[in-house]
């Protein structure tokens, strides 16, 4: 990573979000302060603060920050992981979103004031403005299952299990339960996350799942 991408980067932030601060420690750059922002994703403008933390890996710009947030407003269980970062959505959706506009202002606009709005909406309005997400394989579950419009567990199952094996058959009927024939249904969607995505990268959601007793059979 340069210096001067993160300096000029950090700067655009700063125009806009001026109570943050830079600093570098152990060869890694760190951003912390105030995140002031007015937001308005679900029809409702919120003003808000949080106190944030963002670490920016030694591989950036190839792989988002870290965030975290420092005020101890965001409890864990809404959307931590473990060691206390936020989980700003899948991993992959954080990635691509982040991907169009691969900035520091660019992911604090589009991926980590977006969960800042809604940890906010729900705080005013006890409920979440985007179909809430639960954590981890859970988490993808949903995920996946609004990404391909499928209502159940079960046919999603058969397309993860596709993803999963890494084979792709393009002539057996679909698994979304829609009699056609993959390659005239779901198949160009799954051909599109197999290329885009690494081998393994299904094989832990596979085996969550059939931990939870599903089965596909073709
Ligand atoms: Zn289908």
């Amino acid at each position: 990573m340069e210096r001067g991408l993160i300096i000029d980067q950090f700067d655009e932030l700063r125009s806009l979000y001026s109570d943050l601060t830079l600093q570098k420690s152990d060869g890694v750059w760190h951003i912390q302060g105030q995140l002031v922002f007015i937001a308005n994703f679900a029809e409702q403008v919120i003003e808000d603060e949080y106190s944030i933390h963002l670490v920016v890996p030694e591989s950036y710009p190839d792989c988002v920050p870290v965030a975290y947030e420092t005020g101890n407003r965001i409890p864990r269980h809404f959307h931590k992981y473990k060691d206390g970062n936020l989980c700003l959505g899948e991993p992959l959706a954080v990635w691509k979103t982040f991907s169009e506009h691969p900035t520091l202002l660019g992911f604090v606009q589009n991926n980590l004031v977006p969960y800042l709005y809604s940890f906010s909406y729900l705080c005013k309005n006890g409920r979440l403005p985007f179909g809430e997400l639960s954590h981890g394989e859970l988490g993808r579950i949903e995920y996946y299952q609004d990404q391909f419009n499928v209502r159940s567990e079960h046919s999603l199952f058969g397309l993860i299990a596709i993803l999963a094996q890494g084979e792709y058959r393009g002539h057996i009927q679909c698994p979304c339960g829609s009699k056609k024939r993959l390659r005239l249904c779901h198949g160009p969607h799954v051909l599109e996350i197999m290329r885009s995505t690494p081998s393994g990268y299904f094989k832990s959601l596979y085996q969550f799942m059939s931990q939870r007793g599903l089965a596909y059979f073709r």
